[in-house]
């Protein structure tokens, strides 16, 4: 039995060192390098290029090296009928957590506009906000979700959440389905997008949505581009509907530079690293997954097919 590491960003040797440190015993290889195709039962993937997957005759689990499963699922030649699974890690939620709350007090505390005056050397003050001022609404309230929500409540936000279904999160008011949709945007001041991008959540973050969140809302999306109707929230910041936006996912990624996000003063961009797998604290899941697929055991944060997440 081996695993084929399948991604493009440069770090399949750091995976592999963390993989072998972690179970030496392992078979490791990149997809890069010549390696037995037949041998392959395990692929760990994170953005492959289209197609690699159908390559492997014997594959049993595809492990994907992030929370997100979106990828997996754009590929038409993705195998059918063996599992996939998808990290589910204390850091990359606390880090989100960090990540949101940091969007969130910059916002709060202007310290975007006062990093622009710097720049102009403009000495001038501007009316800052409260966390009491505000009612954070998170759409997704699975594991990151409900961490950020617990860590804002912890911070003294009033926080509600929406999810396929009803949760029970302490101080946190829960609204579930399509039908609560438009009672949780009507009072919510801050939007975190954190769901999964589905055939369902695909452009939900579009005009219609906006125009039901009170005047003066803030968007931020730190979950997928394709949540967003780019030209939708661009014209909801031009007519002052909404207060501003942090992005943090992009349709395209790396951002075309024509694009006009780069350029809007109610945008806050970064670039797509809100909260990253590391492998210091995911190998051991991956790991014990291997180890559950040989011994025929259930296996650890499997994602299902039919949701998409
Ligand atoms: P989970 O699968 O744990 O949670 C998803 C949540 O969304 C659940 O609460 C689920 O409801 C809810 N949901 C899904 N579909 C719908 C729908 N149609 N209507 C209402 N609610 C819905 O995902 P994670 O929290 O682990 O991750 C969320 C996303 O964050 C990832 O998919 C990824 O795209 C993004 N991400 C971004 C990163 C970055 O650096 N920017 C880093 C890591 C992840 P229910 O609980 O009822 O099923």
């Amino acid at each position: 039995m081996a695993i084929v590491i399948i991604r493009q960003d440069g770090k399949i040797d750091l995976w592999k060192e963390a993989l072998l440190t972690e179970a030496p015993d392992l078979d490791v290889y990149s997809y890069y390098e010549n390696h037995p195709k037949d041998d392959i039962e395990v692929a760990l993937v994170w953005k492959h290029p289209e197609g690699s997957l159908a390559k492997y005759n014997n594959l049993e689990l595809i492990a994907c090296n992030g929370a997100g499963v979106d990828f997996i699922f754009e590929d038409p030649d993705v195998p059918e009928g063996i599992p996939i699974t998808r990290v589910v890690d204390t850091k990359l939620a606390e880090d989100m957590s960090e990540h949101v709350l940091a969007v969130i007090l910059a916002h709060l505390k202007n310290l975007d506009i006062y990093k622009l005056q710097q720049t102009q050397k403009v000495w001038k003050t501007r009316d800052y906000h409260r966390i009491s001022d505000f009612k954070v609404g998170i759409m997704g309230l699975g594991e990151l979700g409900s961490v950020l929500a617990k860590d804002l409540v912890r911070f003294g936000f009033e926080v509600q959440g929406w999810s396929n279904s009803p949760k029970s999160l302490e101080n946190v008011n829960s609204f579930a389905g399509d039908d609560e949709l438009s009672g949780f945007l009507a009072s919510t001041e801050i939007l975190v997008c954190l769901l999964p991008l589905t055939d369902k959540t695909t452009g939900i973050l579009n005009k219609s949505l906006f125009k039901k969140l009170p005047k003066n809302a803030f968007v931020i999306n730190v979950a997928r581009g394709g949540h967003l109707v780019d030209l939708d929230l661009i014209e909801m910041l031009d007519n002052d509907h909404l207060s501003g936006a942090g992005l943090d996912v992009y349709h395209q990624e790396p951002l075309p530079t024509s694009h006009p996000f780069w350029q809007h003063e109610k945008i806050h961009m970064t670039p797509h690293y809100a909260s990253v797998s590391d492998p210091k604290f995911v190998v051991p899941q991956i790991v014990e997954n291997y180890r559950r697929l040989k011994a025929g055991k259930s296996l650890l944060n499997e994602v299902s097919r039919d949701k998409g997440y």
